[in-house]
């Protein structure tokens, strides 16, 4: 038996998660964008009803912290006249979608969002687990293969290819059928008995061999290595990074005039039309900046899961940092900040202590149990300075 909750659903603005400094209220942006206006909003709203932090998540959601009982109803209500908010649960939990930051307009990547959104508003897209989503990674090369998401729609030699997520091959879509192809593979994922105790995910079943529709054999998707993208400046705007994914509303408040943004799913905001990097306390905007190594959970003292503080330990790290090589600080065996591998896997055991996994996934074999820091820069993995 794990010794962390499991919820097997994923919070958002009308189902908050409660964490140890009040609820975390999940804003799923539409098209993971948000106006300047929203922007300056959000930031107000999160100072009144929450208390000033927010955080953006891997799946490219702003996430309001600090919320308290008596404060969640009001927020909602701003967040509501923002048009953030859906009109039910089950809706919000449907309209899980990432998208690439790297679109133009006229490359139809919006318009795929606008189809797709409408289509998981519509009775025709069965309820999926709360955690499945959708993918549309259609910028000039596919970069969240390495992002959570069960459908993804992809470019490739022909067209458009609406993948399963783990499938090498899918069916070749246009504006016009995608929506009916995103309901296909989500009917099939249920009827092939992708859910169990109303929880899975497409990467499991098409792993465990189960022959996908015909339709979605016919097309070979493009084989790409995934890459994050460095902090820099990109003809759709410049792309900043937040220490350990976190921003203060004031911050905000200052990004909201400089334009629109794109929420990334790595730590990263995408300041639309930005052509220079700006200088703002508070945000990374050095692509070499060691915090871009550090994938650190919410930890201690806000997780009441966790059993250290991830930021801290991550804080003590960096100066010990070799290079560009990812370190992930779990304050806990669940891992939520990453579900793919990384070249190093501190999970912690208690506030001084943790295990070491090398090379590979929080599921996987402990290489080093119950290390101290000393102990681990004694003996350091990779990724570290040698003694
Ligand atoms: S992985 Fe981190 S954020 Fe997730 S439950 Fe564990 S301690 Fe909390």
């Amino acid at each position: 038996m794990s010794d962390f909750e499991i919820k097997g659903w994923c919070p958002g603005a009308l189902r908050p998660m409660r964490s140890g400094d009040g609820f975390v209220v999940r804003v799923r942006a539409p098209k993971n964008r948000l106006t300047q206006s929203q922007i300056a909003q959000i930031s107000d709203l999160s100072m009144r009803y929450g208390n000033g932090i927010l955080d953006v998540s891997s799946r490219a959601n702003l996430q309001i912290r600090g919320v308290q009982d008596d404060t969640h109803l009001a927020l909602i209500k701003g967040l509501r006249a923002l048009g953030l908010i859906d009109e039910t649960v089950d809706l919000e939990s449907r309209r899980n979608i990432v998208m690439t930051p790297f679109w133009q307009s006229g490359d139809q990547t919006e318009q795929l969002a606008t189809v797709i959104l409408n289509t998981l508003a519509s009775s025709d897209y069965p309820q999926t687990p709360g955690k499945f989503g959708i993918a549309i990674d259609t910028g000039p090369t596919s970069i969240l293969r390495d992002v959570s998401a069960d459908i993804r729609i992809e470019r490739c030699a022909d067209g458009l290819i609406c993948l399963a997520d783990g499938a090498t091959h899918g069916r070749l879509v246009n504006l016009d059928n995608v929506a009916n192809a995103i309901c296909e593979l989500a009917h099939w994922f249920i009827a092939a008995g992708g859910v169990t105790d109303g929880r899975g995910r497409m990467r499991a079943l098409v792993q465990n061999g189960v022959e996908l529709p015909v339709a979605y054999r016919a097309a070979l998707a493009t084989q790409v290595v995934a890459e994050t993208p460095e902090i820099g400046v990109y003809p759709e705007g410049a792309m900043v990074g937040l220490p350990f994914g976190q921003l203060h509303a004031e911050i905000l408040k200052q990004l909201s005039e400089l334009g629109g943004l794109r929420l990334t799913p790595w730590r990263m905001l995408l300041l639309e039309n930005v052509n220079s990097m700006p200088d703002l306390e508070g945000i990374l905007t050095d692509p070499s900046d060691p915090h871009q190594d550090i994938i650190a959970c919410t930890g201690l003292p806000a997780c009441p899961q966790a059993k250290g503080n991830t930021r801290r330990l991550g804080t003590q790290l960096i100066p010990h940092l070799a290079g560009k090589s990812p370190v992930h600080i779990s304050g806990c065996a669940k891992g939520c900040a990453q579900p793919f591998g990384t070249a190093t896997t501190l999970i912690m055991t208690d506030t001084e202590h943790f295990d070491v996994i090398e090379h590979g996934t929080i599921r996987d074999t402990i290489d080093h149990p119950h290390l101290t820091l000393d102990a681990l820069l004694a003996q350091p993995p990779s990724p570290f300075k040698r003694p």
